[in-house]
């Protein structure tokens, strides 16, 4: 071992081996564990209902660096006051608006040490164990869906990324056995203004996204109509292929879906498998929200086909509830890395990989990058699959029952009769008509009404969605700890809400310019 001399002025600062580090460490540490429980015992209701401006005020920015430190317990007091208190509480049972889960207590433990040991996913040399352990999730990853053993993977920021590195491979894939281009070298090729994805209207907004950042422009997104239960319309997709092969195009990529964000549908998956691989095209499936179905014994048969796809994204802070942020990407061989790897001398030279020496750079776009990887293995291993899926199944049974509720209520209206997964999409029947609307009009007025006024409240945090145009209300109920007790009172305030707001309906006039402030939500609750 190396002697050095020990500077203990910033033991205080950082953890090391001394008492007063390590005291330092567990007081900071369970002083914000402190704030954080006082916030929860207060708990009531999922979000203060504060308005903007307001706390806007209360934070200011020059505060921020004061010349001289405060110190640590007078800074997280303050956090909790403004910050924590004007959170919303992905905890509480009537916060239902998006694929926003609560964490689970295991996970949390896990970002503890994250944080603590703070590894960097980028080199070997940065991250030893941690590199093995995230090969070891991204293998297990593989097998659970069903890869080949080639299949290969890396851990993302989350959906986002994963469909990005998704179209990304798909593009460069075929540039290069279709033209000959190396992308990664040369830049787009003549063809790029030709090229396609193609994927349901229902898809999530980053496969345009992508498509943008990847230099295709969204206009190389096809997007093919959706059926009933809102999964790509074959026929539509099979018209769109032959129209963009008969149009001379260059076709790339199918993107589908394993649960859209708004109804949670899956796209008929060995169909669209087997066109990707009679054309040659690449398939990636988009399972961020529907992907913890692998786990379900009951549902995950609904994935069947997944393990055909070239390309695979999975998010772990939606139905894997695990903290922001934590996701995967999945690729079906290892060898598509090759189309965008690096090599940087100063972190995984080609000596090093000549030795065997595991850098995980190579796969990533990222360089620095959060041991992520960390915090669901210890959340599977605490857990285990079968609590995994019994609280999935359990949230898909809610929303059930939740949508046959609405389906039997006058004053409601259930978009989603049988909720694919565990979002469900609905409406308020105003029963007056408006003075001076068209009652389709008002209905999407009212509609939009009641999620305002209910998140003013603070009381429900619901989600507004269009359908066809029209606006609707949406619990996403991934949070196993609500009940149909829960998702009961949520639709009766729903409906108090909105009667309030008919009835309030001959002085709409004189109110209609103040929707969304203050006083507004006053004189309706
Ligand atoms: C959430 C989601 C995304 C985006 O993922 P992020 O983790 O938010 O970046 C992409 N696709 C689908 C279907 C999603 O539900």
């Amino acid at each position: 071992m190396m002697k050095t001399i020990h500077d203990s002025s910033l033991d205080e600062w950082f953890l090391n081996r001394t008492s007063t580090s390590q005291t330092a460490y567990k007081q900071a540490v369970g002083a914000a564990v402190n704030t954080v429980q006082t916030q929860f015992s207060s708990l009531e209701k999922p979000m203060s209902g504060v308005q903007a401006d307001f706390l806007s005020s209360l934070l200011r920015e020059d505060t921020i660096c004061p010349e001289e430190g405060l110190h640590l317990d007078t800074v997280l007091y303050e956090v909790g006051q403004k910050v924590l208190g004007h959170s919303v509480a992905v905890h509480h049972p009537a916060c239902v608006a998006h694929l926003h889960c609560p964490p689970l207590i295991p996970a949390l433990a896990g970002e503890v040490m994250v944080s603590a040991t703070n590894q960097s996913m980028d080199s070997w040399d940065q991250s030893p164990a941690a590199t093995l352990l995230e090969e070891r999730m991204i293998q297990w990853l593989s097998r659970t869906f069903g890869l080949s053993p080639q299949g290969d993977g890396v851990f993302t920021s989350g959906g986002t990324q994963s469909n990005f590195m998704g179209l990304l491979l798909a593009r460069d894939h075929y540039a290069w056995t279709r033209f000959g281009w190396n992308v990664q070298k040369r830049g787009l090729p003549p063809e790029a203004r030709e090229m396609r994805i193609l994927c349901s209207e229902a898809a999530h907004f980053t496969v345009k996204q992508s498509a943008a950042l990847l230099g295709l422009g969204e206009d190389a997104v096809v997007t093919v109509k959706t059926d009933e239960r809102h999964r790509i319309h074959l026929d539509d997709l099979d018209q769109q292929l032959s129209q963009l092969y008969g149009d001379g195009l260059h076709p790339f990529a199918i993107v589908a879906t394993a649960g859209t964000t708004d109804f949670g549908s899956i796209d008929p998956l060995p169909e669209l498998v087997s066109r990707a691989h009679a054309l040659g095209l690449w398939l990636h499936v988009d399972a961020a929200y529907g992907g913890a179905l692998i786990l379900s014994n009951s549902y995950k048969e609904r994935l069947q086909g997944i393990e055909a796809a070239h390309s695979i994204t999975v998010d772990f802070h939606k139905l894997f509830y695990q903290p922001i942020s934590c996701g995967a990407f999945l690729v079906n061989d290892v060898k598509h890395f090759n189309r965008i790897k690096q090599n940087a001398d100063y972190l995984n030279s080609t000596e090093d990989e000549e030795l065997g020496i595991p850098n995980l750079v190579g796969k990533s776009i990222q360089t620095t990058r959060r041991f992520d990887a960390l915090k669901l293995y210890i959340s599977l291993r605490t857990l285990g699959r079968a609590q995994f899926a019994s609280m999935i199944e359990k949230t898909i049974n809610t929303a059930t029952a939740t949508a046959q509720m609405i389906a039997k209520d006058q004053r409601l209206e259930v978009i989603n009769p049988v909720p694919e997964l565990n979002a469900v999409v609905f409406r308020f029947i105003p029963e007056m008509n408006h003075p001076d609307m068209p009652y389709s009009k008002w209905q999407d007025q009212i509609n939009h009404e009641i999620r305002h006024a209910l998140l003013a409240s603070g009381d429900v945090v619901l989600a507004n969605t269009k359908v066809n145009g029209n606006v609707c209300l949406k619990l996403t109920l991934l949070n196993p700890r609500t009940t149909l007790e829960d998702t009961h009172a949520i639709l009766d305030r729903v409906k108090k809400t909105g009667k309030r707001r008919e009835l309030q309906k001959g002085e709409w006039n004189q109110h209609a310019s103040n929707i969304g402030s203050a006083s507004y939500h006053a004189e309706l609750l």
